[in-house]
Order: C-alpha cells, then sequence, then structure tokens
C-alpha cells in the first residue's frame, strides 16, 4: 500500500519532533497524534527534504514557505479540533496543515492564490488518501461564501487587519486564527465568536508571509 509506506519512512525522525512539540509546550493529544501521521517531507520540494523534521519554516517555491511545526502546532491546539469542525484555511501552501486539518477529522476547505501550489497540494492530498479536502484557486480574504458558517478559520499569511469577510463567515462559537500586521510587528490573534459579537486577544508574536488579496479588512 502506497500511503502505508510513505507514512513509515522518516518514522522516528517525525517521533522526534513530536516530542519537540510536546516539549515546546503542545499538549492536544490529537494534534501531537496528527504530527506522527502526516508524513511533512512529502510536503516539501525534494531538495530541502531532509530538514523536513526540524522545527523550521522551509521554502516551497513561488516565493512561499512552509511554516515551523511549532506555528502549525499553536494554530492547530488554539482551533481545539475535536472532529466533525467545518473548517476553512486560507492560503493552502504545501497542503501540509490541510492535511493534518483532515487527519484531525475536520471537513476542510482550503483556498490558495497561486494555482500551481494549489495543484500540488491536491495531488500529495490525494496520495495520502486525504482526497475529500476541497480546494479551491482564489483570494481567501474574501473567505468562502457558500460553505459558511466555519467553526474554525485559520489563516496562513499576515493580514493588514482582521478580514471582514472571514469574521462574518464565522459560526455561534467559532473561533479564528490570523496573523495581523500592527505598528510593532505581526501579532497572531484569536478571533472569537461570542453571543455578544467577537473577541479578539492577541496570543503570540508571528512572521508570515504577507496575506494578498482584494478583501478590505
Ligand atoms: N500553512 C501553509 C503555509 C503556506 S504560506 C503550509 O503548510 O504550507 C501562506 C500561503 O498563503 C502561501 O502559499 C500564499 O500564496 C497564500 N496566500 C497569500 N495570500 C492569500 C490569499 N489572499 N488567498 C489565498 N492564499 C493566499
Amino acid at each position: 500500500m502506497v500511503a502505508g509506506a510513505v507514512r513509515g519512512a522518516y518514522r522516528r525522525d517525525r517521533r522526534r519532533l513530536v516530542e519537540l512539540l510536546r516539549a515546546g509546550g503542545i499538549e492536544d493529544l490529537a494534534v501531537l497524534h496528527a504530527f506522527d501521521a502526516v508524513p511533512r517531507h512529502l510536503f516539501v520540494p525534494e531538495a530541502v527534504t531532509h530538514r523536513a523534521y526540524e522545527d523550521v519554516a522551509l521554502p516551497i517555491g513561488r516565493d512561499q514557505t512552509i511554516s515551523r511545526p511549532a506555528v502549525h502546532a499553536l494554530h492547530l491546539s488554539l482551533a481545539g479540533l475535536r472532529g466533525g469542525e467545518n473548517v476553512l484555511e486560507v492560503g493552502t501552501g504545501s497542503g501540509y496543515q490541510t492535511a493534518l486539518l483532515a487527519t484531525l477529522g475536520a471537513r476542510v476547505f482550503s483556498i490558495e492564490r497561486i494555482e500551481a501550489l494549489s495543484a500540488l497540494a491536491r495531488a500529495r492530498l490525494t496520495a495520502l488518501g486525504l482526497g475529500e479536502v476541497r480546494l479551491r484557486v482564489g483570494d481567501g480574504s474574501a473567505g468562502w461564501p457558500e460553505e459558511a458558517p466555519f467553526d474554525v478559520i485559520l489563516v496562513g499569511a499576515a493580514a493588514p487587519a482582521v478580514p471582514e469577510a472571514l469574521r462574518e463567515q464565522m459560526a455561534p462559537g467559532g473561533r479564528m486564527v490570523v496573523p495581523v500586521h500592527t505598528p510593532s510587528g505581526q501579532r497572531l490573534v484569536l478571533v472569537r465568536h461570542v453571543e455578544e459579537g467577537w473577541s479578539q486577544e492577541i496570543v503570540d508574536e508571528a512572521r508570515f508571509v504577507p496575506l494578498i488579496g482584494e478583501g478590505r479588512p
């Protein structure tokens, strides 16, 4: 079985990465299990495969990068997925976080503006048997209105402010994790759709490629 064989490779490196994430404070067992299950080396260009299980961001072509595993782990922990959630991902990139989300049992809708990256991600996800994920090429800052509302929205590129269109597509009780530019640098913002409206909290510093889009904040 192809899927079984590719998962088998680099198994020990993957275990080491999971231990590193655990030592770094990631406690969500489902998230740690997803990192153990998804072969990150299949989501990076061959030239950097040997670094796939280090906690580093790596180039994926078209001036874009796959985030550090610790960053994906933080975003996924903040998402608090238990399976069955409707999730919107903005910035498919390599498709690695998309695969983690699918492994966590989410119904994933992922938007990427660069067609070539989306096509590569599609091929990788299909090879791993995660073909049920829905991918779209376009401006993710406008969201995916036909599939809204979303229990979780994860934005993988830094926005000038929390995109209004995305906020409006959050389900009641929903969460959005979005890096936002501020005068003192990028900050990771957790938005919650609460009864009275929206709450917003800065949870960390951030360092992302810019969100490029038409959507006005
Ligand atoms: N989580 C991804 C990280 C990708 S980097 C991974 O695991 O690989 C961020 C991605 O967001 C890039 O691929 C970039 O092309 C994409 N992006 C930037 N602005 C976008 C927009 N407005 N809509 C959709 N994708 C966007």
